[in-house]
């Protein structure tokens, strides 16, 4: 088991990894509610929904509500749907809503307890591996047809309660994302944390190293958002290998890769990057590769398309300054820099990144 406290602008928040928690919640969740709505999706709905309703009704009224699984949910439709059946059921200041899921039911509900009577408690319980990511940082939102997370708060949960046991039912293709996130935070950090990561496979992983990277990428996201929750700083590191992974995701199709799989592809992009621009040596690239390969990333999904296309996706990136893309690189494992790059010389590394 694991128990950490984030510090947020509002408040702070115990963070509790560990086996079986959603059975215990009576335990865990302290301060009474007078109801409690669980919004989550129809795939976690299946294997937890009830498990959770159980063990809540030992301390409150239970109400649900459920979104179909899948990003399309996270929108103004179902925000609206949701805040229906908030005042439907009658939740009030004193109602507490739970955000059982990934990172979109995270956002999604979190977004609603954002605004409902001006804001409610809420709990995270997340439940891919991704979402260790999503459920720390006190970012809630949702998406708009002209792109994501343009509509949401800064809104953090009042606890965040990480069943593990859960994590055994995700699809290989949602570990490889968890773990593309995983990797990031690993960079950003600490290397003999990811020479740990590189040795191993994620398709059989241990309780305790699950608990144990989960925990550590917490921490790391943890600690840059508590120097800048607002993003005027330091937290543009978490930017690292995502410039390349949205032009990637949005080139694509969202949908036909994961984000975690287009942020690893990103990495490497950052590491080669990393080598001839800042100069970095000893990055371990190769053993990256061989850790890419071995666990199934779809790092050939990068080899048809276009670099021109890609380029003009990072242009429009939020993140882009005065027209020039600005990368996330390392000076060496666990010391990021924001570098700003021009577009010829992007272009090239882009060409090279392909061969
Ligand atoms: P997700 O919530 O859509 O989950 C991925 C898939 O796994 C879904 O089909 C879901 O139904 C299924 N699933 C979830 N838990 C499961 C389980 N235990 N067993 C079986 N299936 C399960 O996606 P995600 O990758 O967790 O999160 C992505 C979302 O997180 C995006 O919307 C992204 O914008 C957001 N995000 C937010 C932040 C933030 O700071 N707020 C950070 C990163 C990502
Ligand atoms: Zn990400």
């Amino acid at each position: 088991m694991s128990q950490l406290s984030i510090r947020s602008q509002s408040h702070n928040y115990d963070v509790v990894i560990e086996t079986g928690v959603r059975h215990q919640l009576d335990k865990w969740i302290t301060k009474p509610y007078s109801s409690v709505l669980i919004v989550t999706d129809r795939n976690v709905s299946e294997h937890y929904l009830q498990d959770v309703v159980t063990s809540m009704e030992k301390v409150s009224t239970v109400h649900t509500a459920l979104v179909p699984s899948g990003e399309a949910s996270k929108s103004m439709g179902k925000y609206q749907e949701l805040l229906d059946r908030c005042i439907e059921t009658s939740l009030d200041r004193q109602s507490l809503i739970i955000a059982l899921g990934g990172g979109m039911i995270g956002d999604l509900a979190g977004f609603v307890a954002s605004t409902y009577l001006r804001g409610i408690d809420f709990i995270q319980m997340p439940t891919t591996i991704l979402a260790h990511d999503s459920s720390v940082g006190g970012k809630v939102a949702v998406n708009h047809v002209q792109g994501k997370n343009l509509i949401g708060s800064f809104y953090s949960p009042v606890q965040v309660l990480y069943d593990i046991e859960t994590l055994r039912t995700l699809p290989e293709t949602e570990l490889r994302s968890g773990y593309g996130e995983v990797m990031k935070h690993a960079m950003l950090s600490d290397s003999a944390w990811l020479e740990e990561l590189l040795g191993r496979s994620i398709t059989s992983l241990e309780d305790n190293q699950l608990i144990g990277d989960l925990e550590k990428g917490i921490r790391v996201k943890a600690s840059i958002v508590e120097k800048d929750e607002r993003e005027q700083g330091m937290r543009k590191f978490l930017n690292l290998g995502h410039t390349l992974a949205h032009a990637i995701e949005a080139e694509l199709g969202y949908g036909e890769i994961t984000h975690g799989e287009a942020v690893s592809i990103g990495l490497l992009f950052a590491l080669q990057l990393s080598e001839t621009r800042v100069n970095a040596s000893g990055l371990p690239i190769k053993d990256y590769v061989n850790w890419m390969a071995r666990n199934g990333y779809p790092l050939s999904s990068i080899q048809s398309l276009q670099p021109v296309a890609l380029l003009k996706r990072m242009k429009v990136d939020k993140k882009t300054v005065n027209q020039q893309v600005h990368f996330v690189l390392l000076n060496e494992i666990g010391k990021a820099c924001v570098v700003p790059i021009q577009d010829d010389v992007l272009l090239t590394e882009l060409h090279r990144f392909q061969t």
